[in-house]
């Protein structure tokens, strides 16, 4: 069998849609699980739309997840360059081939460029006489190369995905292939590029479903075979009122950098992403590393429906990547989230990340649920008193009194130690644990809700800091008389 050769062709955009990581991933293990060749190339021929640093974007993000590539702009190849714009006089002899054989014309109108119009370009220029054109080129008239598409006559081909797709040649347009800047248009640019870079396997987004067979027709009219076609169905999100539409913005973060900024794993973002339209041939299997996608993935088993972006279920996966990091690994995740509130050194760092892993869906979350270790802040010191945890302001003044005085004795600072010398002041006090710890976690942490207990938190705290908060709490109740 002939060695399979994909690759990622994206626009640099300035972000990276996740419709297009998928597009991305599809590709690479197309590749990978049959051992072929996956290649990177940057489309950047609309140099109206240039962005500055939109390039570095589409790299990095390859190279987070994890996606590489054998070729590409930045480790080159033997089919380089992998730029598009550093590729401009590469297009124009095959554009001179189309010429030459009556399958591209050149056009003078000045309407140009790339965005035909719906109901097609009309012109007189496909009939003009070679010396009509001869004239006007020696005139130095500005042109666009067209394509000559027949008039008659239906096209098809067949994707992996839609299957047979059949297009009638007349409602196809004489679309640009070259314009008047010289440089070629994505319609044509791309069918030369995966010809000579050898790519068997073309996976994209639908939206080039139609489109496809207008280039199906520039491929014979090169004389070259098409690629195998994988057209991938849209990403839909859902609406507030339970219907569905194309993913944007509304729906939550689009880009994979968005997605990561708010704290979800890239290893998460992939294993969801890839099941985004396929599924493994054990519909059990869902926590899935890059490699194993590798192993597993079969395209033919790409759905051809569109696939529904549920966050909670990224969220809910994001969680479980959480839990199984490494405590190391978590802490380096977690630690630029931790520096958003986080001055000052804690007693015990490592306690803390071992209170916030299990407790995090994703990292974004992380500043809000630590913000107390930073500082106690004023709290309502009525909260101290509550009849299901049977605290009153009174018994909350003794709790504190006789925390303080056995928890200045205890040596060994762990939740265990802290743990038992609590439950020694519920007895000593003749009152219920709860109502001990309710009490405490207050008084450290001036929150309702926290991570942890009275006595992890302590532990996160260290001695000093822990008593200081129990103080400063007593003396808040003491000045209320
Ligand atoms: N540059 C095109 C895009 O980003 C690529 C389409 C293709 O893969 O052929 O949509």
């Amino acid at each position: 069998m002939k060695k399979i050769v994909t690759r990622f062709a994206p626009s640099p955009t300035g972000y990276m849609h996740i419709g297009n990581l998928r597009t991305a991933l599809y590709s690479y293990l197309l590749a990978r699980h049959n051992n072929g060749k996956f290649i990177l190339r940057i489309e950047d021929t609309d140099r109206k739309r240039f962005i500055p640093g939109a390039e570095d974007i589409i790299l990095n993000t390859l190279k987070t997840t994890k996606l590489n590539y054998d070729e590409g702009p930045d480790i080159g190849g033997p089919n380089g360059p992998y730029r598009q714009s550093e590729r401009k006089d590469i297009y124009l002899e095959y554009a001179q081939q189309l010429l030459d054989t009556q399958k591209a014309y050149y056009c003078f109108c000045d309407k140009d460029e790339e965005n035909d119009s719906p109901e097609g370009h009309k012109c007189d220029c496909a009939t003009l006489s070679p010396a009509e054109i001869k004239a006007k080129l020696e005139a130095k008239t500005p042109y666009v190369i067209r394509q000559r598409v027949p008039k008659e006559g239906v096209t098809t081909y067949h994707d992996h995905i839609f299957g047979d797709i059949s297009i009638e040649n007349s409602t196809m347009q004489d679309i640009v292939l070259i314009k008047s800047d010289g440089y070629p248009t994505y319609n044509f640019a791309h069918i030369i590029d995966d010809h000579l870079m050898g790519v068997t396997h073309v996976v994209r987004g639908s939206e080039y479903l139609t489109s496809t067979a207008q280039y199906v027709v520039l491929h014979e009219a090169l004389g070259w075979e098409t690629p195998e076609y994988y057209h991938l169905p849209l990403i839909m999100g859902r609406n507030a009122d339970g219907e569905v539409s194309k993913l944007s913005k509304r729906h939550g973060s689009v880009s994979f950098a968005d997605l990561v900024e708010n704290g979800y794993l890239p290893e998460a973002i992939i294993n969801y992403i890839a099941l985004l339209g396929w599924h493994p041939k054990d519909d059990e299997l869902e926590f899935l590393t890059l490699e194993d996608l590798v192993r597993e993935f079969d395209a033919d088993d790409i759905r051809k429906s569109a696939a529904i972006f549920d966050y909670d279920k990224l969220k809910w996966m994001n969680e479980k990547y959480i839990a199984n990091l490494s405590l190391e690994e978590f802490g380096s995740r977690a630690k630029p989230y931790i520096d958003q509130v986080l001055t000052h050194n804690l007693a015990d760092y490592e306690a803390l990340l071992r209170l916030l892993q299990p407790r995090v869906q994703i990292l974004s979350e992380i500043p809000e649920k630590i913000k107390f270790f930073e500082a106690l802040e004023d709290f309502d010191i009525n909260l101290l008193a509550n009849d299901k945890k049977k605290t009153t302001l009174e018994n909350a003044r003794e709790i504190l009194k006789k925390s303080i005085d056995i928890l200045n004795k205890v040596e060994a600072w762990k939740n265990e130690a802290l743990f038992s010398t609590l439950n020694e002041v519920a007895t000593a006090l003749g009152l219920k644990p709860m109502s001990i710890m309710w009490v405490i976690r207050l008084a450290v942490s001036g929150n309702l809700v926290t991570v942890g207990g009275a006595t992890e938190i302590m532990e996160v705290l260290g001695k000093d800091e822990s008593l200081t908060r129990l103080n400063s709490t007593l003396d808040r109740l003491q000045k209320m008389q």
